[in-house]
Parts: C-alpha cells; sequence; structure tokens
C-alpha cells in the first residue's frame, strides 16, 4: 500500500503532537507536588490557640484562623510593637527598613492579599540596584551591553540581571551562555511551579539539595550562578557553596523574572503589619518563657506562661525560631533532635550617617544606590559588609550596611570591619558623632536552613509530620524561606489545611 506525502506529513504531526502531550502530561505528574504527611484536621471553631509572634508569620496565621471562624486566638509578642523582623524606624522624618525591604507585587500573592485586606498603598521600589567590588566599581543593567550582545536576541532579556558584564563575558563564550539559559530554561519547565508557588519544602525538589555551587556545575548553570550568589549573600542568604541550592531556587527564579516589579511601603513595612495586628488580640511585652504540653483526658493542654502569668490553651503556634525553642519549652526527643538541626546567621544592619559619602564613579546616575558586594561571597568573607542600602526618600549621608556574622566575631570585631570596609569604599564615619554615627543597629536571627546531609535524612519530612502533634504546630521562616511572602504563605497554607 503506498502512503501518499501528505498522509505520511500528517501522521509524522499527529505523532509528534501525540509524544508531546505525553512529555508534557508526564512531567506535570512527576513534578507536581502532592503532599503526603499525616494530617491531623482541626474543626472545633471553640478552640483556644495561642500563636507566639507578631511577625509576619505569627499574624497571617491569626487572620487566616480568624477568617476561618476561630475567634479564639491569642498572640504573645515579647516586643512592645508587632513586626518582628518587619522593622521600620523613623529619623529625621524618612522611614528607614532595619528588617525587610521590599516584596515582589507580581509574585508576593499573600502579601497581596492581605494588602487588598487592609486597604493599604505601596508604591515601586525606584532605586537602582546593582553590585559593586571593593574598589567602588558599579554594574547595573545598563552595563550588561556587551555579554547581552553575545546572546541570541530572542533570549537577550533573560540576561538583563545585575552581573558583570566584562568579567562574564571573558569568561563565558556565546554557546556556553545559550547552553546556560537552555538548562536554566528546563530546570523552570520541570520544577518552576513547585519552586516557586508551593509552600515548603516538596521532596520532588530533592535534586537541589546539594549547595548551590554544586548544583550549578552539575546543571551546567554556572554562567547564570555566580551573580545570583552575589544577590543572595547581599539579601543575607549565606554563600553558595554552604547553602543547599533548594533554598535559593525559591527565590531565583522571581529574581530572574523578567516582569518582577519591586514594591516597599512609603511609611515603613512595619505600619502595615502593626494594621494587621490592631485587627487581632496581641499581647504585647509578653514573652513566652515556658510552654508545657499534657493531656487532659484524651484533649492536648497547653500551659503558657508569659510575664509571670500563666494561662491554658488547646493548642499552639509557634513563629519564634524552632532553633532556641529549648529555651522557652519542654521538647520531645523527635522535636529535641530535628531543631538543633537548624543553623542560622547572626545579621547585622547599622544605619550609619557618615561624615563623607562613599566613593561613586561619576558616570552613575544621580540616584541613591543600593548594591550587593562581589568580593564577600564566599564563607572566609564573614563579617565584611555584603551590601549596602541607601534609602530612595533621602539625600543625607545616611547608608544602611549589612554584614554577616557566624556568632563567632564580637559586636566590636564587627564594628571594626565595618569602618575598615567603609574606608576602603572611600567613606567616613564621623567618629566625634555620638556613637561614631551610628543611628541604630539591630542584629537579628536570621536566615534559619539545615544542611544538605539533614535534607536527604528526611529533616523537612519528619517536621511536617510533627504538625499538630501535641495541639503544637509550627510556621516561621525555617518552613519556607526567609522572607516575607514565604513565612506568610506557609503560615496561610498550613492553617487552611489543619483548620477546616
Ligand atoms: C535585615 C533584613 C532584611 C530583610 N529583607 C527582606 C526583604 O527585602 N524582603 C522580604 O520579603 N523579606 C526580607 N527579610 C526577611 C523577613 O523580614 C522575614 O523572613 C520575616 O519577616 C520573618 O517573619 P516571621 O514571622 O517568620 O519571624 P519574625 O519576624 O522573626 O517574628 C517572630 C516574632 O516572634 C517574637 N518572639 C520570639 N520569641 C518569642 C517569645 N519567646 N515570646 C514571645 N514572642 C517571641 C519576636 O519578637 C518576633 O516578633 C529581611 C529580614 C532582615 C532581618
Amino acid at each position: 500500500m503506498r502512503i501518499s506525502r501528505y498522509k505520511l506529513i500528517g501522521i509524522s504531526i499527529g505523532l509528534l503532537i501525540a509524544f508531546s502531550l505525553f512529555f508534557f502530561i508526564y512531567l506535570t505528574a512527576r513534578y507536581t507536588y502532592t503532599p503526603t504527611d499525616p494530617m491531623i484536621v482541626e474543626t472545633d471553631k471553640n478552640l483556644k490557640i495561642a500563636v507566639i509572634g507578631a511577625g509576619a508569620s505569627g499574624l497571617t496565621a491569626a487572620h487566616t484562623l480568624n477568617a476561618s471562624g476561630y475567634k479564639n486566638v491569642t498572640i504573645f509578642e515579647r516586643e512592645a510593637t508587632a513586626g518582628g523582623k518587619v522593622c521600620s524606624y523613623e529619623y529625621n522624618g524618612h522611614f528607614y527598613e532595619l528588617g525587610a525591604v521590599y516584596f515582589d507585587s507580581v509574585y508576593s500573592h499573600t502579601m497581596l492579599d492581605l494588602i487588598k485586606d487592609f486597604d493599604v498603598d505601596y508604591e515601586d521600589w525606584n532605586g537602582p540596584i546593582g553590585t559593586f567590588n571593593m574598589k567602588g566599581k558599579w554594574w547595573f543593567r545598563r552595563d550588561m551591553k556587551e555579554t547581552i550582545a553575545k546572546v541570541p536576541p530572542k533570549f537577550r532579556a533573560k540576561f538583563q540581571s545585575n552581573q558583570d558584564s566584562k568579567k562574564l563575558s571573558a569568561k563565558w563564550n556565546k554557546f556556553q551562555l545559550l547552553k546556560a539559559y537552555l538548562n536554566w530554561k528546563w530546570i523552570l519547565f520541570k520544577h518552576q511551579r513547585t519552586m516557586v508557588s508551593t509552600p515548603g519544602f516538596p521532596s520532588t525538589l530533592s535534586e537541589m539539595y546539594p549547595n548551590f555551587k554544586d548544583f550549578a556545575v552539575t546543571h551546567h548553570l554556572v554562567p547564570m550562578a555566580h551573580p545570583m550568589s552575589v544577590f543572595m549573600t547581599a539579601c543575607g542568604y549565606g554563600y553558595h557553596e554552604e547553602i543547599p541550592a533548594i533554598n535559593y531556587m525559591k527565590v531565583i527564579p522571581v529574581a530572574l523574572a523578567r516582569d518582577r516589579r519591586r514594591s516597599c511601603f512609603k511609611n515603613g513595612w512595619q505600619s502595615f503589619w502593626q494594621k494587621v495586628a490592631d485587627s487581632l488580640t496581641v499581647r504585647y511585652n509578653a514573652e513566652v518563657t515556658k510552654i508545657t504540653r499534657f493531656k487532659d483526658g484524651n484533649q492536648d493542654k497547653i500551659e503558657i506562661t508569659a510575664c509571670g502569668q500563666t494561662k491554658f490553651f488547646d493548642r499552639v503556634i509557634i513563629s519564634a525560631p524552632l532553633e532556641l525553642a529549648h529555651h522557652f519549652m519542654t521538647l520531645s526527643e523527635k522535636e529535641a533532635s530535628l531543631f538543633k538541626k537548624i543553623r542560622n546567621f547572626e545579621y547585622y544592619v547599622t544605619l550609619i550617617k557618615l561624615k563623607k559619602s562613599l566613593n561613586k564613579d561619576p558616570n552613575l546616575p544621580d540616584q541613591p544606590l543600593t548594591g550587593g558586594v562581589i568580593d564577600h561571597i564566599y564563607p572566609d568573607t564573614i563579617g565584611h559588609i555584603v551590601c549596602v542600602l541607601k534609602s530612595m526618600h533621602n539625600d543625607e549621608n545616611v547608608y544602611t550596611f549589612y554584614q554577616l556574622n557566624n556568632w563567632r566575631k564580637s559586636p566590636d570585631e564587627m564594628f571594626q570591619i565595618l569602618t575598615d570596609d567603609i574606608r576602603t569604599l572611600g567613606g567616613e564615619i564621623d567618629e566625634k558623632a555620638p556613637n561614631n554615627g551610628i543611628i541604630i543597629q539591630k542584629r537579628w536571627t536570621y536566615f534559619p536552613h539545615v544542611s544538605t546531609k539533614d535534607l536527604q535524612e528526611g529533616f523537612y519530612e519528619d517536621l511536617m509530620d510533627l504538625q499538630g502533634v501535641q495541639g503544637t504546630y509550627y510556621i516561621g521562616s525555617i518552613m519556607d524561606f526567609e522572607s516575607v511572602e514565604h513565612t506568610a504563605r506557609f503560615s496561610k497554607y498550613l492553617m487552611e489545611r489543619h483548620f477546616h
């Protein structure tokens, strides 16, 4: 039997479509996250629920519970105000952020929902953001021309992130760049939905358990990985040779997205969370010093002590750092063994008025400059500044400097490193000003995470199995990632899953 040429073309196209469909369905099924942890479901709306911490995660949890009809929710906050690591400071009539600075108003769905609920205005972050080296040379998007010229036009937009274009073009030829780009697209195709939109640590992402540097090598992403490492370290997320790729990959696709829009709050981000808190029952200046859990018949009961007063609850939701929970909670063996695996950094944020501002390339735009330090993305540079931020609302010489510490350097050593770094960058602190010109300094317990080995040994599966056991739920940045959207999103997800 002879088959005509047209039939043959028709059959080939049909086969191609069938194959593509099969491949698409296979990948969707293979890489879509289906939670498997056993689930405790609460239905009694009269439960007395305590939330420890009035940061983004605790407030979102309480707000979500209230919206589902749970009205007996009390938040304990050790500080006098709400917000936690969202912490704004007013100085000379301007608001400075000592904690979270901006959110992504395209991808932050939980934040956007809350903003709608509370009818709050936000604005675009319009200061240029770049990277710089300790010699004071800055790189911005507009400096990418050389690199971009090597990339085929259709792919160019994807490379317009903050990169050291000269180094990059010298090091990578257009085939390597294209290969990295195509590998990147493949990873996004397989995992984007799970990486970006699924709360927590789905085990389908286990190929990302190795550290980000190794992951970039094995997945041929190195040309894209280096600039992203500068961005991640600048945000305080440790070092690419230590941090599991799964942590970084929760943020990088959003950071590279073409439609990304950074947004912030003119009157300080904390004012937003304070508004959320004002709609809830919050006990301020109420540090929880003891939590005891016991059974009353077959009911879980929780005894909570704060400010010398003890109260009883049916459930407790903990947003305070789990690695410090042993200070105020008798832990089960399983909890103790999991919580001691959590590592974190000490993150120094120093708002300082300089006598002489930092050197600036005269060709740069005369706008406030914010950027990460290319030279300080390696663990042996710990203590040095990783980021400098200049307020976009103030043209004084007021800068915010960010430094990471592994808890081993003293505050005096950290200050010495800071002043040396400022001097190297051409700036000068005012030694005669009160407190050397330091307006305020915050030291945060920051970016809880676990090692590659602990991920491989099922840290998150074990932790999720504990949700609801002994009437206890865990939220906060260890459960997803250290950003406002991630912590808020996880809280909302967990509350909606367990409290019907
Ligand atoms: C310098 C810095 C910059 C950042 N930049 C950004 C950014 O630009 N964008 C972004 O999205 N995210 C950013 N983040 C991260 C973001 O701020 C955090 O991930 C998020 O705010 C964490 O919220 P949380 O509720 O989980 O924890 P927290 O905000 O730490 O809240 C925990 C709360 O618990 C309270 N607490 C602790 N122990 C007790 C106790 N025993 N009793 C009672 N209360 C207790 C604390 O006082 C605190 O209020 C930044 C953070 C920092 C520090």
